[in-house]
């Protein structure tokens, strides 16, 4: 990757995702941090600036990353919880969106047809 296309990629990272990112590796930890397949990638190809373009290569690239990951499901159950933004778990900040919409429907559905209590 030429090094004016990795820069485009650069965007605003908060300090926590920063810092989970970074988070020195302790092997007694059962963290689910500590097995990421990201620990040892540039944190910013999982921030992309917009969701065109250069970005839309920068986000299939941290996919594929995300695709090898052992703890892909722990990863995106996290990120959904906190509304992180960026790419966690194999999907974007939009694509979660969209999941927990879905699910908030799935859910309503479900209790107009009785199906709940
Ligand atoms: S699923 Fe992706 S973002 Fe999450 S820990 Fe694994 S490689 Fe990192």
């Amino acid at each position: 990757m030429h090094a004016r296309e990795k820069e485009r990629w650069r965007g605003p990272m908060s300090e926590t995702s920063q810092g989970l990112l970074q988070r020195p590796r302790n092997a007694a930890d059962t963290d689910w941090r500590n097995y990421a397949a990201c620990r040892n990638v540039d944190p910013d190809l999982f921030f992309p600036l917009g969701t065109s373009g250069a970005s839309l290569l920068q986000v299939d690239e941290a996919k594929q990353i995300c695709r090898t990951c052992p703890v892909c499901g722990p990863c995106l159950r996290w990120a959904s919880d906190i509304g992180a933004a960026g790419v966690w778990g194999g999907t974007t900040e939009e694509e979660r969106r969209k999941r927990r919409r879905r699910a908030s429907r799935d859910a309503s559905s479900a209790v107009n047809q009785g199906r709940f209590p």
